[in-house]
């Protein structure tokens, strides 16, 4: 029997559907959410990334500003618009694409964002609140992740839970969240020793390594719930994850699909923190 398919698509519309109704009310209440994403070079990725973002932003009413800065631009101009923005009151949150230029450290940039608009979550303080449980931004693309786990009814509570990679944005954070839900959690990377036995135990698999064809049906669980957060590009240059789809179909529960699975939820989650952000600076508590 195949998998459930895990829809991220669909969990996308239903969320940045609540979103605009929330957005919409708090305009009746003159607040007003707004973003300012920059993006510094011409890298074409980033380029498709940052009009996604603002067309998300459309979609959820949320009030959207672009910089758009040239490759040449020094780490101290970027640094002072970042300090502008995080004075500005028309801003609830700032982001910064990454990668920037290599003349610019990437650290320095998320240092300068402060905490309370650093809606990607990435900003120390923000990682440190995820560790303790108290966080206001959860990390879009984790954040994602729980969102369809719960609209599946997927609890994490009690369940194996195996992350593949340690990243800072993904790995890391996403083995944080699954900890807050009860979830016994183990993060394997690149020297994890019998990875296919550690996968194997997983109730709930994420693979988040950056490899195509990476996860092979001898490493699922019968029934389990597998996330494909990878995005690579096949021999054909088509879009693909991280799990071979087609076998880790016959034996997964459920399966996330690669496109249509974690990636619509990233941005999703970023119009989520946007909105969380303008609430705790009018002081809107949930
Ligand atoms: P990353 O920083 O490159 O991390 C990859 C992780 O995979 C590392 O921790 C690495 O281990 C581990 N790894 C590599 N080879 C391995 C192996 N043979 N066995 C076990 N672990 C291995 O990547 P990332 O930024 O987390 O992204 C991962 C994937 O998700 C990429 O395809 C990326 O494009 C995609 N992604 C998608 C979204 C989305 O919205 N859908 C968002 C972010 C990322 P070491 O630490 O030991 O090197």
């Amino acid at each position: 029997m195949s998998a459930i398919r895990m829809d991220g698509k669909m969990v996308s519309a239903k969320v940045r559907g609540s979103i605009l109704e929330e957005v919409n009310k708090l305009k009746e209440n003159g607040i007003r959410p707004g973003l300012a994403v920059i993006i510094v070079g011409e890298d074409p990725a980033s380029q498709i990334y940052v009009r996604n973002k603002e067309r998300a932003c459309e979609e959820c009413g949320i009030y959207s500003e672009k910089y758009a800065l040239p490759e040449e631009t020094t780490q101290e101009e970027l640094l002072a618009l970042i300090g502008k923005l995080n004075h500005d009151k028309n801003i609830s949150g700032i982001l910064c694409q990454m990668p920037v230029p290599k003349h610019i450290s990437e650290q320095a940039v998320i240092d300068a964002i402060d905490p309370s608009k650093d809606v990607d979550a990435f900003h120390p303080v923000n990682v440190g609140k995820i560790m303790v449980g108290n966080f206001d931004f959860k990390p879009c693309t984790p954040a994602g992740i729980m969102e369809i786990l719960d609209e599946y009814g997927i609890d994490p509570k009690g369940k194996e839970c195996v992350v593949i990679g340690r990243s800072n944005i993904v790995g890391k954070p996403m083995a944080m969240l699954l900890l807050h839900r009860h979830g016994t959690v183990t993060i394997c990377h690149s020297r994890t020793a019998n990875l296919k036995e550690v996968c194997a135990r997983a109730d709930i698999l994420v693979a988040a390594v950056g490899k195509a064809n990476f996860v092979t049906a001898d490493m699922v669980k019968e029934g389990a719930a597998v996330i494909d957060v990878g995005m690579n590009r096949d021999e054909n240059g088509k879009l693909c994850g991280d799990v071979c789809f087609d076998e880790v179909n016959e034996k997964a529960g459920w399966l996330t699909p690669v496109p249509g699975g974690v990636g619509p939820m990233t941005i999703t989650m970023l119009m989520k923190n946007t909105l969380k952000a303008a609430k705790v600076q009018n002081g809107i508590l949930d």
